[in-house]
């Protein structure tokens, strides 16, 4: 995704993805380099890999220690003649290799759901989706679109994984996916910089230079992760001039319920009762709302994905439970 501010403005066409056009991430055709160094750099590139005045990570929700990313992968995306089982291995070792060294310095976990045939996508409330595509295109290997919340908090990730070497006219090997992966999982976790659609070091030997191949970090790789989530909040330097536009949904009420619906954006709860409409304000273009749905007499808030600028309406799901679609 091009930089962030290009895209405030028709926020909403760039969050459908017409802005994907721009670029996003360039991951690089991973080919195997013939003449990989025989020792891994050991020294942070923290201050190549990010924009100091533009940093972003994941933080924990509410007043949650744990950061938690959720994580939905459409495997309906993946091509047939890839081996599911191998691409799932894959994926999930990229996803954990970066987070011993966040772990250093913040608690953090992942939840990850496999979205088989059967399995809607997009209506829980991942924040990181990741689709195949057989060829990335542009010669890209694979290629992250990141939208990140004032101040430095990442919203939503897109990432697309490429499957089809044009290099080499072949199906990438398990090695190769997996080398994509892993520099796309940096990028993810906020190795990324906006103005430039990079996040890269040219550093020979590290998963971040743009056409790594290696399937494992190095040294330098963790301390850089490390340093980033290391940083403190007086550290993080934050662009605030770009023009926010008004965050604003609309939420109708179509659920044959009668006694009105609670729904909770951040901390504050709104109760919503039948032919009325609720406009809320979100934080930033993508939130999270949250409904009080009583399925199978089982109550809980059930938190849904919203993007600003849309119109939503509460529908019945059955047996008391709700879900909120689009208008
Ligand atoms: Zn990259």
């Amino acid at each position: 995704m091009r930089s962030f501010a290009a895209c405030w403005l028709p926020a909403l066409a760039c969050l459908l993805g017409s802005c994907s056009g721009h670029g996003g991430d360039d991951g690089g055709d991973p080919n195997p380099d013939p003449n990989p160094p025989s020792v891994r750099p050991t020294t942070s590139y923290l201050n190549e890999a990010v924009d100091p005045t533009e940093v972003f990570r994941w933080t924990p929700r509410f007043d949650a220690t744990e950061i938690v990313v959720p994580i939905e992968i459409d495997m309906t995306t993946l091509p047939g003649a890839m081996d599911a089982a191998n691409v799932r291995g894959a994926v999930e070792r990229a996803r954990d290799a970066w987070l011993p060294s966040i772990r250093t310095v913040r608690p953090i976990a992942t939840s990850t759901r496999w979205l088989d045939s059967d399995s809607p996508f997009g209506t829980d409330t991942a924040k990181l989706h990741i689709r195949f595509v057989q060829d990335a295109g542009n010669g890209r290997a694979g290629y992250v679109g990141i939208q990140r919340d004032v101040p430095g908090v990442v919203r939503i990730v897109e990432m697309t994984l490429g499957t089809w070497s044009s290099v080499n006219n072949r199906w990438f090997t398990i090695d190769e996916l997996s080398a994509i992966a892993l520099h796309e999982f940096g990028h993810a976790y906020g190795l990324y910089r906006f103005g430039s659609e990079q996040g890269h070091t040219t550093t020979p030997g590290n998963v971040m230079t743009p056409s790594s191949s290696w399937t494992t970090l190095s040294p330098a790789d963790e301390a850089t992760m490390a340093g980033l989530y290391g940083l403190t909040p007086t550290e993080l330097r934050f662009d605030t001039s770009a023009p926010r536009p008004s965050f604003q949904i609309t939420i109708s009420y179509g659920s044959s319920y009668p006694y009105g619906i609670s729904v909770r954006l951040g901390t504050v709860t709104h109760s919503f009762h039948p032919g009325g409409i609720l406009r809320l304000q979100l934080a930033s273009s993508h939130d999270t709302v949250a409904l009080w749905e009583c399925p199978n007499s089982s109550c809980r808030w059930t938190d849904f994905n919203v993007i600003a600028g849309r119109s939503y309406r509460i529908v019945d799901r059955g047996n008391g439970g709700l879900r909120l679609v689009t208008d």
